[in-house]
């Protein structure tokens, strides 16, 4: 059962239809349509500045006249195509990432300048702008349409649509099943899908979860008639396409012979913070012209054929954001056939995608698309109420502002914090936020400001992050590592029960290994750290997939309690030194012999740090000699001295997430949400070495043995770029004889080697140092050249040694 006849539930069931489920239903307590959805604007594009969003976008674009055949309901589609203004330099710099994105995603966009910008739509003044991206695949469609159109559709496809149905509890029966106590009684169903949107919070608490969700306030107005419009349609014989204009921080397209403008204003507002009344229905806040004047001002004069317009009309209405604007869908952790299709903040550009997603994943128990960007499991329980107003506060407000690649948000900051907290900020940490707690980036030198100037090209970090990764390569330095997940695996079973989730075999007792995790399409899941414990298994892993890996673990444990899994937390927190010294720093802590033949590469052993007892793992992710040391939160701070006193003769000093980030790309070491994603297989991700497809079932075999049978289409590799001011980052078109062939996962400046370097996704006919592939950066080709062994220390005998 769905539960909500908006937008997006309405897709929900469309596509629950599409995938063969027939007895579906949807109720809706009011009419379809009748909360958020009815008052859009129902503007459309496909451009996301997540790329994982836009594919889902597009969908959602292209599906339009297929809703109209299967439904014969008109959706009011008009495909403008739209207009993307830029009025500063920053801003073109961001289109051109944008356009540049676009094209390995198969988007047809164009850069052009302000003054072909104004033959497109001369409302605007190009004097006050620099240039634009134009998009044909943008418009408008008639919102009520189109949520019309999803139920017919749906209904063609069998499924049933109870309108005036009010959901007022939830229960649970012990075999996973449930309970709907309607305002028309109960109904038993197998699955329930939370589309509540305006009301999604409350559907959540009917079984005890708060979701991250908030409404805020929005206007657009539609002014009077503009002259401008009426001789457009006269001279051209058509609509005026839609605008962004970014500076201006409006939106607009043409509405009865006048402009339809919103904005994503300064002064904005959350609507019922902590609770969306029920009596709320179909109807529209109060105008609130004032919280948008200093944005209607700048829209005048940035398009003055609208200063005499007037205004004819005011819409103004809540819709749901989650912290970072994207949509929360997926199951929900711990709770068997729950899903949650909420928080969709544009649902005529995203429902379609989110439908096809959620109803994927409920019948074939995949998703089908990297969905990772608006999994609900990227928010763990730390994003509270007042969390969430906070960030959804600061995204509303940054809408249309630059997303620089190295910015940091300040909203809702710091949250959770280590022991070491007061002690980095005192050493003049720069910090970044991760799954909610801070982490330290890189360290500003001593009287300087602890900032980090925002900037599509390299910033003031470059030369203090020079410094760190020479303090690693020449000496030793320390990072803190309590931001790994980290999950303690016991039971009788726990051995078996790893064995068929992870792809490698696992570890003897005292020694650690690393295994991919596989979907059972053989896609990557995960991508592991495994130390065997004798009695127990620790499993280290991506911090901010904690809630992800968490729900994957708990759908695949055996029901009879012979396996338990623990996430850690921040109960076991840690710190890594690294380096050609950190073996001396180590032996001067410890009473143990920690010599190369005793505490090997790969070894994991306790040990008492003076008085501080400690798990000892010998790696790093530097790929350096190194270790990782892991002990409670009360010691985290002794630990600290310990290892600052004893590295004192060393050299030692503090670095950061950027260092790292520069030492494990010289090495070619993947990262998980970035090389490693639920889009790759393990060949092409260059980890066969790490599945044993020998070692028995498990989870994803098949599937990865029939890729190495085929041989991978892609590889990942490693390139070194010809870049001048600016790294790729991510995200950039891989280019060979012409043509877009791959896309960059990662990439910046690689310290230790002196080189700009990129890993990214190439055909694996092109993944060889002799081809001339380039990498666009900031709308410029610069060369890259595949390099076929890590740049540093190509044999691993740093870290063996
Ligand atoms: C002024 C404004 C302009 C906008 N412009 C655009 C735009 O141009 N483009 C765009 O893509 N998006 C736009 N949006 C956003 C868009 O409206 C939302 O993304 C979309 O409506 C979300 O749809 P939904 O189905 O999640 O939620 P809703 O439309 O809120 O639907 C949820 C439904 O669930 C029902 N429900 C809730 N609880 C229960 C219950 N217990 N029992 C039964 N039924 C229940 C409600 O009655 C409601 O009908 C705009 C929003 C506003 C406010």
């Amino acid at each position: 059962m769905v539960i909500g006849g908006g937008v997006v539930g309405c897709s929900v069931l469309y596509h629950l239809t599409k995938a063969g489920w027939t007895d579906v239903m949807l109720v809706e307590r009011l009419e379809l349509a009748a909360g958020s959805s009815w008052h859009a604007a129902g503007g459309i594009h496909t451009h996301n500045g997540n790329v994982y969003l836009v594919d889902l976008q597009r969908y959602t674009v292209e599906l339009y006249p297929e809703l109209e055949r299967v439904s014969g309901q008109d959706c009011g589609i008009h495909l403008t195509g739209g207009l993307q203004l830029a009025d500063s330099p920053g801003w073109m710099d961001w289109l051109k990432t944008v356009h540049a994105r676009g094209r390995y995603l198969g988007m047809e966009t164009e850069l052009i300048s302000a003054r072909e910008a104004a033959e497109i739509f001369p409302l605007m003044d190009p004097s006050l702008f620099v240039g634009a991206m134009w998009d044909r695949h943008e418009g408008h469609v008639d919102p009520s349409g189109v949520v019309r159109a999803y139920a017919k559709a749906a209904e063609v496809g069998g499924a049933t649509v109870a309108r005036n149905t009010m959901v007022e509890a939830l229960s649970q029966r012990a075999d996973g099943t449930w309970d709907i106590h309607t305002s028309r009684g109960d109904v038993h169903t197998e699955h329930v899908v939370n589309a509540g949107g305006l009301w999604g919070r409350e559907i959540g608490r009917m079984v005890g979860l708060e979701l991250p969700l908030l409404a805020m306030a929005h206007q657009y107005i539609i002014t009077g008639p503009v002259p401008a419009v009426a001789e457009y349609r006269r001279v051209r014989g058509k609509e005026l396409p839609t605008v962004v204009d970014f500076g201006g921080e409006i939106y607009m397209r043409e509405e009865s012979g006048g402009i339809l403008l919103g904005t994503y204003e300064q002064d904005h507002k959350p609507w019922s913070p902590r609770a969306t009344p029920w009596s709320f229905g179909s109807e529209l806040l109060p105008p609130e012209i004032d919280r948008i004047a200093p944005e209607l001002e700048t829209g005048f004069t940035h398009f003055p054929a609208l200063a005499d317009a007037g205004i004819r009309n005011i819409v103004h209405g809540p819709f749901v954001f989650a912290p970072d604007g994207n949509p929360c869908i997926g199951p929900v952790r711990g709770i068997r056939n729950l899903w949650l299709a909420v928080g969709v903040m544009a649902g005529f550009c995203q429902a379609g995608g989110v439908g096809l997603a959620l109803a994927n994943w409920m019948a074939e128990g995949d998703p089908g698309f990297d969905v990772w960007a608006m999994d609900a499991a990227r928010f763990g329980d730390w994003a509270t109420i007042a969390y969430t107003n906070a960030k959804v506060r600061e995204n509303y407000s940054r809408r249309f502002k630059i997303a620089f690649p190295n910015e940091e948000l300040p909203a809702a900051r710091p949250l959770r914090t280590t022991a070491l907290y007061d002690r980095y900020t005192h050493a003049n940490a720069v910090w970044g936020a991760s799954f909610g707690l801070e982490v330290a980036l890189w360290f500003q030198d001593a009287g300087e400001e602890p900032a980090e100037e925002v900037t599509f090209r390299r910033s003031n970090a470059f030369p203090a992050v020079a410094a760190e990764c020479a303090t690693v390569r020449g000496g030793v330095g320390m990072i803190e590592t309590s931001g790994f997940a980290k999950y303690r695996v016991e039971g009788p079973d726990a051995a078996p029960w790893l064995d068929r989730i992870l792809a490698n075999r696992l570890p003897r007792p005292g020694r650690i290994t690393l295994s991919p995790m596989l979907n059972h399409q053989g896609m990557l899941i995960g991508d592991f750290t495994i130390a065997n414990l004798g009695d127990h298994f620790i499993v280290f892993g991506s911090g901010p997939a904690e809630e992800y890996h968490m729900r994957w673990f708990l759908a695949q444990i055996p029901p009879d309690g012979s396996v338990d899994v623990m996430p850690l937390g921040l109960t076991m927190v840690g710190l890594s030194i690294a380096g050609p010294a950190s073996r001396d720093v180590l032996a001067a802590v410890v009473d143990h012999d920690v010599g190369a033949e005793v505490l090997r590469f790969m070894d994991i052993k306790a040990m008492d740090f003076g008085m501080i007892p400690a798990l000892v793992g010998r790696l790093t992710y530097t790929g350096d000699l190194g270790y990782e040391i892991w002990v409670a939160p009360e010691n985290l701070r002794g630990l600290y001295e310990l290892l600052l006193d004893a590295g004192r003769e060393h050299g030692i000093r503090d670095f950061g997430l950027r260092a790292l980030d520069s030492l494990r790309l010289e090495k070619g070491f993947g990262s998980w949400a970035r090389e490693y994603r639920p889009v790759y297989g393990p060949e092409e991700a260059g980890l066969s070495r790490f599945v044993a497809l020998d070692k028995g079932e498990f989870i994803g075999c098949e599937a990865a043995r029939q890729e190495r049978e085929e041989g991978p289409r892609r590889r990942l590799v490693t390139m070194v770029v010809d870049a001048v001011d600016a790294d790729a980052v991510g995200d950039e078109p891989v280019w060979h004889d012409g043509e877009v062939v791959g896309w960059v996962t990662s990439g910046g400046y690689a310290h230790t080697v002196g080189c700009s370097v990129a890993l990214g996704y190439v055909p694996s006919e092109l993944a060889d140092p002799r081809r001339r592939l380039e990498i666009e950066i900031l709308g410029s080709r610069r060369k890259a050249a595949v390099r076929p062994a890590p740049l540093f220390d190509p044999h691993g005998i740093r870290m063996r040694s």
